[in-house]
């Protein structure tokens, strides 16, 4: 509920009005910072259902630099924090069990894949040459 910003009238504004129903103040300043936040906050909100999060992000964020107290955008970012919160301490503990596992030498396996692949195209054609030549026989 919002207050008139009128120092001797402050007070309770029924509905967002242009005018002061008490003290007749111009409301019109207010009346636009009220529907310019709300349709920031729906941009926002649009963003968001539609996959876009880095993009509804900057828009929460830059509700909450015009109104730091906005209950939807403080939600809507903090969550977005605790996710990449969770995320880079996922990340250092992987580091910390498997050191190799981010940057190293391949494994094994997967260094020998490729050679016995050839190996394996090499005795498929020996095997066919020798049917081939056998057959012809
Ligand atoms: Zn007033």
């Amino acid at each position: 509920m919002l207050t008139c910003p009128n120092p001797s009238c402050r007070k309770r504004l029924p509905a967002l009005t242009r005018v002061c129903s008490y003290c007749q103040a111009d409301l019109s300043l207010l009346v636009d910072y009220v529907d310019n936040l709300q349709g920031a906050v729906g941009r926002a909100e649009e963003l968001t259902r539609e996959g876009k999060l880095a993009e509804a992000v900057w828009a929460y964020l830059e509700v909450l630099e015009v109104d730091p107290a906005n209950a939807p955008a403080r939600k809507q970012v903090s969550q977005v924090a605790a996710a990449v919160r969770n995320f880079d301490r996922a990340a250092a503990s992987r580091r910390l069990i498997d050191p190799s596992r981010d940057s190293g030498p391949p494994g094994l396996l997967t260094a020998w894949l490729p050679l016995l692949g050839v190996l394996l195209v090499a005795a498929l054609a020996f095997w066919a040459g020798y049917q081939w030549g056998c057959s012809s026989n």
